[in-house]
This record gives C-alpha cells, sequence and structure tokens, in this order.
C-alpha cells in the first residue's frame, strides 16, 4: 500500500489537547495537514501545538458545548489554512458510575452535551462549510466500543455508554444526507486506551489502567495506545478509504467480535 498522505488538507480535531486527539494532530501534521486544535485546556492545546514546532497547527479554544464557538471555529479554520477537509470530532468526557437508580441528570446531561450533541454541531458546522465550498470532506467522529457493549472493568457510567451509542446512530444517520456531496462520515471504536479520561474514569494510573486493557484483551502482546487510534483517524481520513463511508472502524484487537458472541 502506498504511503497515507493529508498533504495541503486542513483538519480540525476537536480534543485534540490530549491523549488519543493530540496523537492523531501529532500524525496529522506529519502526514502534511494544516491542523486546528479545538479545545478547552488551553495551556495543553497550546503545548502541543508548539511541541509540533511549524505554523501548520494553530490552537484554538473551542467548547464544543457552544455552537457559536464551533461555528466561528470552523470559520476560523477556513480564514487561517483556506478550507476544511476534515472534522475529527473527538473531544469526549466521561461522567460519574451510578446505578440507573441514582442517575445523576446534571452529570448525565453533560456528558451527552460534550460527547453527542457537540458531535452533531461539529458534524453540522463542518458540513455546511464543506457543502458551501464543494469540499469532498471526511468527518470522523470518535465513538467507542462502549457504543455497542456495556463493558464494565470498572466502568458503568450511563450518559458515557448513551453518548457512544448516540454517536453510532448519528453517523448512520448523517452519512446519508452528506452522501450527495461527496462528504464521508465514519466513526472509530477505541478499545480501552490509558488516557487522562480512562485514568480519571477508572481511578488508577496509566499502568494499572494498561494492565487492565490487557488483562481483557483478546489480541495479545500489544498495549493499545492513542497513536493506534491516530492511525485509523489517519486512514479515514486519506483518500484511501475514498469509498468508506457510515462505517465504524473497531480498533479492538477482536473485543467486540468475541463479546458480542453467545458463547
Ligand atoms: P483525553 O481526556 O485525553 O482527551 C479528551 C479531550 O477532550 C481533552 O483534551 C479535553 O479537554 C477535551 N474536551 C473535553 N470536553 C470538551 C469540550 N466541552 N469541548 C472541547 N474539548 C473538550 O481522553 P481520550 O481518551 O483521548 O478521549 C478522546 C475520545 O476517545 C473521547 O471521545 C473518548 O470518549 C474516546 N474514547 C476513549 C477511550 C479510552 O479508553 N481512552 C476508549 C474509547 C473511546
Amino acid at each position: 500500500m502506498s504511503e497515507q498522505r493529508l498533504d495541503g488538507k486542513v483538519a480540525i480535531v476537536t480534543g485534540g489537547a490530549s491523549g488519543i486527539g493530540a496523537a492523531t494532530v501529532k500524525l496529522f501534521a506529519e502526514k502534511g495537514a494544516y491542523v486546528v486544535i479545538a479545545d478547552i485546556q488551553d495551556e495543553l492545546g497550546k503545548e502541543v501545538a508548539t511541541s509540533i514546532g511549524t505554523d501548520k497547527v494553530t490552537y484554538r479554544h473551542c467548547d464544543v458545548r457552544d455552537e457559536k464557538q464551533v461555528e466561528e471555529t470552523v470559520a476560523f479554520t477556513v480564514q487561517k489554512y483556506g478550507g476544511l477537509d476534515i472534522m475529527f470530532s473527538n473531544a469526549g468526557v466521561a461522567g460519574s458510575n451510578r446505578n440507573i437508580l441514582d442517575l445523576d441528570l446534571e452529570d448525565f446531561d453533560n456528558t451527552l452535551a460534550v460527547n453527542l450533541r457537540g458531535y452533531a454541531v461539529c458534524i453540522k458546522h463542518a458540513a455546511r462549510v464543506m457543502v458551501a465550498r464543494k469540499t469532498r470532506g471526511s468527518i470522523i467522529c470518535t465513538a467507542s466500543i462502549e457504543g455497542s457493549v456495556a463493558v464494565t472493568g470498572g466502568f458503568d457510567d450511563k450518559g458515557y455508554i448513551s453518548s457512544k451509542s448516540g454517536v453510532l446512530g448519528l453517523v448512520r444517520a448523517t452519512c446519508g444526507d452528506l452522501g450527495e456531496y461527496g462528504i464521508r462520515v465514519n466513526s472509530i471504536s477505541p478499545y480501552l486506551v490509558a488516557t487522562p479520561l480512562a485514568t480519571k474514569a477508572l481511578n488508577l494510573d496509566v499502568s494499572q489502567v494498561e494492565e487492565l486493557g490487557v488483562a481483557a484483551a483478546i489480541l495479545k502482546g500489544i498495549v493499545l495506545k492513542p497513536i493506534n487510534i491516530a492511525q485509523a483517524a489517519l486512514f479515514l481520513a486519506s483518500e484511501q478509504s475514498a469509498y468508506v463511508s457510515g462505517h465504524d472502524l473497531v480498533v479492538d484487537g477482536g473485543y467486540l467480535a468475541v463479546n458480542q458472541t453467545f458463547k
């Protein structure tokens, strides 16, 4: 297979200040893209941009719960880099583990506001610009294997699990609307990756999260890292996935295939 490149392409990565998003920003930039990091962790986001050391990567404060900020970030990107080819809607939060009998609705609403409503807003504004500019773009959303099965392992947040199922539905529902414009919409469903979101949600440190992941893994001999998810995003962003739309790219080493099987 020839090398996957993004030369001259313009991308927005939400949640690009940390974890999977930061790894994707670095990889996209390495592959020739202009990238806007859209996040609420300003210091961290600026550090990621600076560490890449090129003016092809810019940090911009953008809270995906606020439609105006998303719309302005899309406009800023078009103005700064001359277009928008790739929207990686990836920002995420995990709320609290609660039995449904004790559900905290404020927490539930906030998780959905970032992880689902925020994704709809990012797709809407990225797609509007792509349609207006006749760009055959790629929209990629980070879902999770939690969107298909309620994996516990100490993590049982109803809002998170619902939001990730919602992302899968949102991708199915929007790829039809955008297909006539040549815009592709896909998702990625990662297995457990030891990022700040995961360490906080599980109340474990990085090595403990990695151990947990390895213990339940189907595919042995590899610890899943943010770069592995970034590589899946690169495939979906690049021309090498030119006819892939409405797809959920599961990066879980076989976990869902085995755990959805009646045994
Ligand atoms: P992370 O905590 O490293 O990164 C999440 C980023 O989202 C952070 O930089 C955070 O500041 C940003 N963010 C949070 N709220 C925001 C908001 N309102 N507006 C803009 N940005 C906001 O965690 P991560 O694991 O890299 O998460 C990235 C995505 O991957 C999330 O959608 C998460 O649900 C998903 N995911 C993670 C795992 C895992 O095990 N880590 C597994 C499956 C899916």
